[in-house]
């Protein structure tokens, strides 16, 4: 690289830091919450957030532990998937992160866990039913179960294909109505308008898939929520004229 290419380099670095800190400084806050609110084991999860105006993600680097990691470690890519930095090597789920950013203009943050419950339906393959308003808090639907994956898909491009298995089974009712999603024998994936609301819908979900577990343990043939209900938790908290909590 020439001197004068370096220092334009240099000169672009410097200009983005500010911002880039800030994202980092927030994608390292939701990172570290994953084990402390007991959703995450070891380095089994990760949380990213997207700057649509500069066209970058940032994300947890791989492997390394939430205790330690600091706001330097976490990695910025561009949308397109390329590092911005040298170094540290962003978590291995970022081809599924870019892939739900990508279909998603509204999706802003996305955190992924292995915390049990959730976990429990996925591998039990099953979608959560909505049992009570807890639940509808969240979303006014079931919580959706990915489509296996083909042996091809998990041998070629398995987190790509991940993210779009993701992205099938929200399209329809879209990321605000579903903010969460069971990735099939796998866990889950959960999104917000950035990682600090994807982390309460990641701890949300985790709550209501054990509820859910524990109702049908008490009775399996406990019923759906009634559906006015349904809409009505949801609605008061998420919809056009919300007014649950302050504002
Ligand atoms: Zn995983």
């Amino acid at each position: 690289m020439t001197g004068e290419a370096d220092d334009r380099r240099q000169a672009s670095t410097r200009g983005a830091e500010p911002r880039f800190e800030q994202l980092r400084a927030e994608v390292l806050r939701a990172n570290q919450a994953l084990p402390a609110v007991g959703l995450v084991t070891l380095t089994w999860g990760n949380a990213s957030q997207i700057d649509r105006a500069a066209g970058v993600i940032a994300i947890k680097p791989s492997g390394v532990a939430y205790e330690t990691m600091k706001a330097e470690d976490i990695v910025v890519l561009g949308v397109d998937g390329r590092a911005l930095d040298v170094g540290t090597r962003p978590s291995t789920d970022t081809p599924t992160h870019l892939v739900v950013y990508g279909a998603f203009a509204d999706v802003g943050g996305i955190v992924h866990t292995h915390s049990p419950w959730a976990t429990a339906w996925a591998q039990a393959e099953r979608e959560i039913p909505l049992l009570g308003t807890t639940h509808a808090d969240l979303s006014p639907h079931p919580i959706p179960l990915t489509r296996a994956l083909t042996e091809q898909e998990v041998d070629e491009d398995y987190e790509k294909a991940t993210g779009m298995a993701i992205v099938e089974a929200v399209v329809g009712l879209g990321p605000r109505e579903l903010p969460c999603v069971l990735v099939r024998q796998h866990g889950p994936f959960c999104w917000g308008r950035n990682a600090q609301e994807a982390l309460e819908h990641a701890v949300t979900l985790e709550a209501i898939a054990r509820l859910a577990a524990l109702t049908y343990g008490l009775e399996p043939r406990a019923p759906l929520l009634d559906p006015a209900l349904r809409r009505k938790h949801f609605e008061r908290k998420h919809g056009p004229r919300a007014y649950y909590g302050q504002r």
